[in-house]
Parts: C-alpha cells; sequence; structure tokens
C-alpha cells in the first residue's frame, strides 16, 4: 500500500487522512495517510524517516510549508511564487515540492460555486503563507483589482511589492468606499476567535471567504452577513480541493471532490 502523510502541529485536527483515503476509495487505489506531528525545525529530518521507509508523498501546514520549501531541490512554479510548498514527492531522492493552495481555493470558487473572478474586485485579508499562495492563481483568473490588507501593514505591503501588478495595491481606506466583490480571510484570526479589522463599507453585496473552515470560520462569516454580504463561505471546499490536486500530484489520477465535500458537510 503506498504511504502518504501530513506534518504540521498542531496536527491532530487535521482532515487530510479521511480526505486522502476517501479519494484511494472512489478511484480504487489504496492508499495509507497519517497524520505526523512535526514541529517548526523538525522537518528535514521527518521527511527523511518517511522516505527511508517507502513514503511517496507529503502534504506540510503550519508551521512548515516555508521550511519545506527550503528543503526542496526541486520547486514548481506554483511554490517558487508562493514562496511556500504544501505539497512534498520525491523524485531520484531529491524532495520535490509544490504548492496547490491557490490552486485549490479557485477551483472551489468557480466550479463548486460557480463564481466568476474575471473582472471582480477583490479584498484579501492576510499576508501569511496561505495568502501568499493565493495571489498569483487569483491575478491568473483575471481579477480587475486585489486589494491586500494585514494586521501587521508591513507584510502586506511586501506581498504587494512582490506581485509587481498593477492591479495589486495595498488596501487604503477609501477603497472601502466601493464595495468589493469578493472579501476573502485569508487570516488564522478565526482559530482565536478574532476578527481582523475592516470598514464594514467592503461587504454590502460582497461574496464573504474564510479560509478557515468550519465553526471557526462563523465569526468572520456571520460579521460579514451582518455587514450586507450576499454570501458566505467556508474554507473546506477549498481544503478538498487542495488536497484533489496534491492527490492528482501523487496519483497521476484526479479525484472526484463533491462526494468528499458532500461527506463532511454531514453532521457527525
Ligand atoms: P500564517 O502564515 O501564520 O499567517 C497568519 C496570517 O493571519 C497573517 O497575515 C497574520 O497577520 C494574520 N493573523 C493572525 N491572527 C490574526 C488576528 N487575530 N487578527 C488579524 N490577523 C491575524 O498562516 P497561513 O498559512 O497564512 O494560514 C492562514 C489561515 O488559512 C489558517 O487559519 C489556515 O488554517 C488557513 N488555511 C486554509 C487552507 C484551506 O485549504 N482551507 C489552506 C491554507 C491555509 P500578521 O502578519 O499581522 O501576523
Amino acid at each position: 500500500m503506498s504511504q502518504f502523510a501530513v506534518m504540521g502541529c498542531p496536527i491532530d485536527h487535521s482532515l487530510s487522512p479521511v480526505i486522502h483515503q476517501a479519494f484511494g476509495e472512489l478511484v480504487g487505489r489504496s492508499v495509507s495517510y497519517e497524520r505526523r506531528r512535526v514541529e517548526a525545525g523538525g522537518l528535514a529530518h521527518a521527511l527523511e524517516a518517511f522516505a527511508a521507509q517507502g513514503g511517496l508523498g507529503v502534504n506540510v501546514t503550519v508551521p512548515l510549508k516555508t521550511e519545506a520549501f527550503s528543503l526542496s531541490r526541486r520547486l514548481s512554479s506554483r511554490a517558487l511564487r508562493a514562496q511556500a510548498v504544501n505539497t512534498v514527492s520525491w523524485a531520484e531522492g531529491a524532495v520535490v515540492g509544490d504548492n496547490t493552495d491557490g490552486v485549490g481555493l479557485i477551483r472551489d470558487l468557480r466550479d463548486n460555486h460557480g463564481l466568476a473572478l474575471r473582472g471582480s474586485r477583490v479584498l484579501l485579508v492576510g499576508a501569511g503563507g496561505a495568502a501568499w499562495g493565493v495571489v498569483g492563481p487569483l491575478l491568473d483568473e483575471g481579477v480587475a483589482q486585489l486589494a491586500i490588507t494585514n494586521r501587521t501593514a508591513a507584510r502586506a505591503q511586501a506581498l504587494v511589492d512582490s506581485l509587481g501588478d498593477v492591479r495589486a495595491s495595498v488596501f487604503l481606506a477609501d477603497d472601502g468606499d466601493k464595495p468589493f466583490d469578493y472579501v476573502i480571510n485569508a487570516t488564522a484570526a478565526g482559530l482565536s476567535g478574532a476578527l481582523p479589522a475592516l470598514p464594514e463599507t467592503v461587504f454590502p453585496g460582497a461574496v464573504a471567504y474564510d479560509l478557515v473552515y468550519g465553526p471557526r470560520a462563523q465569526g468572520f462569516l456571520s460579521h460579514a452577513q451582518r455587514c450586507g454580504a450576499r454570501s458566505a463561505l467556508d474554507g473546506l471546499g477549498m481544503l478538498v480541493e487542495q488536497a484533489a490536486e496534491s492527490f492528482f500530484l501523487w496519483h497521476g489520477v484526479r479525484p472526484p471532490t463533491e462526494p468528499v465535500l458532500q461527506k463532511l458537510r454531514m453532521p457527525s
């Protein structure tokens, strides 16, 4: 049976094993997929040990995505743009890094929710690893404006500077005078029950999306709806779609995502 794992810390909450095993069943592959708790600084050793026991692929999550980027001997263009790796495989013994977060968000918005991004005004909140992963794919989808804001303003500026695209700018107070089509929360604020600071004027008519999923996304999504957002979506679909892309990289087969999403949405 081919062996895969997700590594990070904390890791107990990760749904990745459930998702990958469900994909395996749907496409008729036997997949062993486990969680491994790996703290910052421990990834090189953990990857080596996993490869030595026959491991074929690893998903990497907080706080290891930058570490995985540094350890990769080969990088996909998506990983290079994101400066972060969430999917590891091996080729001729060398670590190969890719990043499937951006494509996961786009497929969730576009394919699962039937939403168009072309020509839209997008406000992205956050400038951490997840934000770096999604900005390139959002621009590729043809958004007209990508305003970025972050609690630590200098990090938003650095992300805008890295893009070198006239459509990308740091969010200014005036930008909120005209509502956005999308307000995407790529911060970890929901994990601690906090809300990112935003003027209420950005929400009316917008699709509000939180990369966090489940109850921890509700604070932001309920607030957005109270401020007039037309719909409120959590990041579960993105999680499943980024996993599907990792599965495709490892197995060469694209699994159906809808049955897995339905299963995860069912009350337990
Ligand atoms: P990260 O690199 O640690 O960055 C965290 C970001 O959140 C930074 O922009 C940080 O701002 C901001 N932040 C943290 N606490 C905040 C608060 N209380 N108020 C306002 N801003 C706050 O983490 P990441 O990798 O970007 O991940 C961000 C979130 O996305 C995580 O919750 C993660 O679970 C989620 N995610 C979901 C998926 C999915 O598939 N659904 C994929 C990737 C990530 P500062 O710069 O000021 O610290």
